[in-house]
């Protein structure tokens, strides 16, 4: 019997295992893939995500590896204006906002755990729970037909959860919307004298931008309104990147052509943007019988205000601070304890989640529109200081600060059901 399973060795599950270790509570890590899946490149974090990491005790190490980026410069396409804009760090903690490479603060995550606590090429196909003994127990079962048994299960198993479906949650819908993202490579060096500074362009119905992750390589996104064509899930990868270039960013100026020209191919996606409705989350079902779901499979939303990544790691710190504060309380950790501390973590995440994904929405169809003299002025106005503002207001958000392993009482034994 494990103590908890997690499904899914993303961003999510990688943090929740870490933030339950650090209150003492051991966990299973099930990954579909043969090893840590980085889809996506390199991802923004911004200062909630920095105070999570710094719970989880690994801000430290990758802040050293990625400067804070500070401001920004917006072109439109059609008219060539350029604004700038500014990111300045959280009046709560200090914190800025870093671009890091995917890969690289998984590995960080999955570095603080001990040997054997990820198990890849673990599909689960099912999940049911049963009472034994008059405690709630979860089973899983693989794909190979392996059964595994648990005191509890976080499903963070991304957008098309199976925990999520389980659960009872309705699945995620298209936004209509889809992006690309791809690493550049330039092995003399970018040259940006920008330093790190993210340049963006707008168009009507397109957006796109780039950042330096380092001297030597740049991380570039694309968002189109519809999918370009020829581009569909698991689509060769040089036909994105001719795509993009020959047809969708066209008009867009040399310098962001040159960068896609750049791209290794290898980091190369295409991926239509999933939300779930905000009323999903305020309504629905986020736990039953120990089991939950954190990150996307709990509240998958646009990537318009960078939260996805940042908001599971605030999930993995705010469940390991509910089950850290019911080991203080009762010194053990009850199976009904567990039940406990997963509905706290259910009813506390509800209202931010369902808040992000709306602001993350909104921000989304002003930001992408420009279709007429009003999406323009909208977008030109938020783009200016209301997107910076709004950022910087979702981001100033305190996930808390996990129970230290000193204050909790040991946990030799097994958790008692
Ligand atoms: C274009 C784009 C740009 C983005 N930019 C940002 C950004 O700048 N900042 C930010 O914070 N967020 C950003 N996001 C959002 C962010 O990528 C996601 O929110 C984040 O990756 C979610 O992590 P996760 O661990 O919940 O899910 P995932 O990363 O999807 O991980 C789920 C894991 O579960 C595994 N899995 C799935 N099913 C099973 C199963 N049945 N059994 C076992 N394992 C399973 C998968 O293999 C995967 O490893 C962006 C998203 C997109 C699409």
């Amino acid at each position: 019997m494990e103590e908890v399973v997690i499904v899914g060795a993303g961003i999510a599950g990688l943090a929740t295992a870490v933030a339950l270790q650090k209150v003492g509570v051991r966990a299973l890590v099930l990954e579909r893939s043969k090893e840590l899946r980085a889809t996506g490149a390199a991802l923004g974090l911004f200062a909630n995500a920095w105070v999570a990491l710094d719970a989880l005790g690994v801000s430290d190490k990758l802040a050293a590896l990625y400067a804070p980026f500070e401001r920004g410069y917006i072109t439109d396409v059609k008219t060539k204006s350029t604004r700038e804009v500014h990111y300045s760090p959280s009046n709560r903690t200090g914190a800025q906002t870093r671009v890091v490479h995917r890969k690289v603060l998984l590995e960080v995550l999955a570095d603080e755990l001990p040997p054997n606590s990820i198990r890849f090429s673990s599909k689960i196909s099912s999940i049911e729970t049963q009472v034994e003994d008059g405690s709630s127990i979860s089973i899983v079962t693989l794909d190979d037909g392996t059964i595994i048994k648990s005191k509890a299960v976080i499903g963070c198993d991304g957008v098309h959860s199976i925990v999520a479906r389980w659960l009872g949650l309705r699945p995620p819908v298209y936004s209509g919307r889809s992006a690309v993202r791809g690493l550049s490579v330039f092995p003399k060096g970018h040259g940006f004298d920008h330093g790190h500074a993210i340049q963006q362009f707008v168009d009507v119905g397109t957006r796109a931008g780039f950042i330096a992750l380092n001297d030597k390589e740049l991380y570039w996104f694309f968002g189109a309104a519809c999918p370009p064509k020829g581009m569909e899930k698991g689509a060769d990868p040089e036909v994105i990147q001719k795509e993009v270039m020959e047809i969708a960013a066209k008009d867009f100026p040399p310098v962001y052509l040159d960068v896609v020209r750049h791209s290794d191919l290898s980091t190369l996606t295409w991926a239509p943007l999933m939300f779930r409705y905000p009323w999903d989350i305020l309504f629905g079902n986020l736990a039953k019988s120990n089991v939950t779901v954190a990150g996307d499979a709990m509240h998958p939303m646009t990537p318009d205000l960078g939260q996805g990544g940042c908001s599971a790691l605030e999930d993995a710190v705010v469940l390991g601070r509910h089950l850290g504060d019911s080991i203080s309380k009762h010194g053990k950790l009850e199976t009904r304890d567990i039940g406990f501390a997963i509905e706290s973590y259910a009813k506390e995440r509800r209202l931010r989640a369902a808040t992000l994904i709306t602001a993350s929405y909104l921000s989304g169809w002003v930001q992408q529109d420009g279709s007429n003299r009003l999406t323009r002025f909208l977008r030109d106005v938020f783009y200016g200081n209301l997107l910076t503002r709004a950022v910087r207001s979702i981001a100033q958000y305190d996930c808390g600060r996990l129970p230290s392993a000193s204050s909790l009482p040991s946990r030799e034994s097994e958790i008692s059901t």
